[in-house]
């Protein structure tokens, strides 16, 4: 379904970046390889919080592991570390909100460090956070029927009443044209004030500019993007207001260009989302990284990229494609696992709520009533990202 270009190859490589990433496993060190130190966990870019160390009273105490040649003398941070074969562990303390970690070691062949940088997620807490893709026919829609209210339109009608029983809070994420003549222009302003009057739950955020093509940021150029952005939310701020605005969650298809990151989080973009998963053994819809993090986010919640600020989150159910009985089994092992149980992504995409949609969904709604109850139920609170740090639940 995509072209396998060298160019894609090409670009994945280059894209690695900074310096921790490198999955290969180290399983042993033999006479005349040398293979210098490397810290194996925590990951660069990690986002640890108290379900992955020792709360102390002066912060998050964690693990450090790795590798290091036999003979070596191993310090983290300045302190030795113990040593069993070829493998060394630490204890580091995180009081700051990022830190660095610094293994050094001293042998036959000099000094040799290995250095990653970690955030301290300190406030977390259990949350979720609810995003819908390719949004554009209830736009059309509500423009089109000259609706009284935004919610005589059934699609906002029903997400405000999931908005009533659990409190979730949503961002759609919406292009500039459905394509067949409406364009967000002919949106009328008359409804500015509903918009202010729920702007704490619901937001609009830029998606594409259409829905076709597909990927359309994959190959664009930086500038090409952050002008189509700049497009919507011209619109997003004249017809709802500054209140009702999100920047981006997620852009069309996950995919960008590396350099397209930094002008991103120019445009206040904080966190995006994305599946980080195989597709015929290339990572995709991963926003371009590279396989390492790309491996890493497909089991993690979240990664921050510190060259461009951006934190990357791992997308944990697309309700569209997850039958009603399949839910509760999809979203339920996550909370056994440390690195996946704080944080819930969910989400899903607009089409398929309306019967005039090839792959309608009657049963839709529904699957948003089961994950929001299923994740209010087991203490998640909803959250937006682009609020602060992952947006930190905070009490
Ligand atoms: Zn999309």
């Amino acid at each position: 379904m995509e072209p396998r270009m060298n160019r894609r190859n090409l670009l994945r490589a280059t894209a690695a970046g900074t310096a921790a990433a490198v999955v290969a496993q180290q399983t042993s060190v033999s006479a005349g390889v040398f293979e210098p130190v490397k810290i194996q966990e925590p990951f660069h870019g990690a986002v640890l919080n108290r379900r992955n160390g020792r709360q102390v009273d002066a912060g998050l105490m964690i693990q450090v592991r790795g590798r290091a040649p036999l003979r070596d003398r191993v310090t983290v941070n300045g302190s030795p570390a113990r040593r069993a074969g070829t493998s060394f562990t630490a204890e580091v303390l995180l009081s700051q909100k990022e830190t660095d970690i610094i293994a050094a070691s001293h042998g036959s062949f000099g000094l040799h460090e290995h250095r990653v940088r970690v955030v301290w997620d300190r406030h977390s807490e259990p949350r979720y956070r609810f995003s819908i893709d390719d949004n554009s026919f209830f736009l059309r829609d509500i423009a089109q029927k000259n609706y009284k209210s935004l919610f005589d339109c059934f699609y906002l009608k029903g997400l405000r009443e999931l908005h009533s029983k659990y409190g979730t809070r949503f961002v759609l994420n919406i292009y500039y044209t459905t394509e067949d003549g409406f364009e967000l222009p002919q949106f009328p302003d008359r409804y500015k004030s509903e918009w202010q009057d729920n702007c704490d739950w619901l937001k609009l955020a830029f998606h594409a500019y259409a829905n076709e093509p597909a990927r359309p940021y994959q190959y664009a150029s930086a500038s090409q993007l952050i002008a189509d952005l700049k497009k919507v939310a011209e619109q997003i701020l004249r017809f709802a207001g500054e209140q009702s605005y999100s920047p981006p969650t997620v852009i069309h298809w996950g995919m960008v260009q590396p350099q397209a990151l930094k002008p991103l989080y120019e445009n206040g973009v904080r966190v995006l989302s994305g599946y980080f998963r195989r597709l015929g053994g290339d990572w995709d819809v991963n926003y371009l990284l590279d396989d390492a993090r790309s491996e890493y986010l497909s089991r993690h919640d979240a990664l921050m990229d510190f060259d461009s600020g951006i934190v990357f989150s791992r997308v944990d159910i697309v309700c569209n494609s997850t039958e009603v009985e399949r839910i509760v089994p999809t979203l339920e092992p996550l909370t056994k696992d440390p690195n996946q149980a704080e944080i819930m992504d969910i989400f899903t995409h607009e089409q398929y709520f309306w019967p005039f949609y090839s792959n309608y969904l009657p049963d839709h709604f529904q699957r948003l009533d089961v994950a929001i109850r299923w994740v209010t139920e087991n203490g998640y609170k909803p959250v937006l990202f682009h609020e602060g740090f992952l947006a930190q639940h905070r009490v």
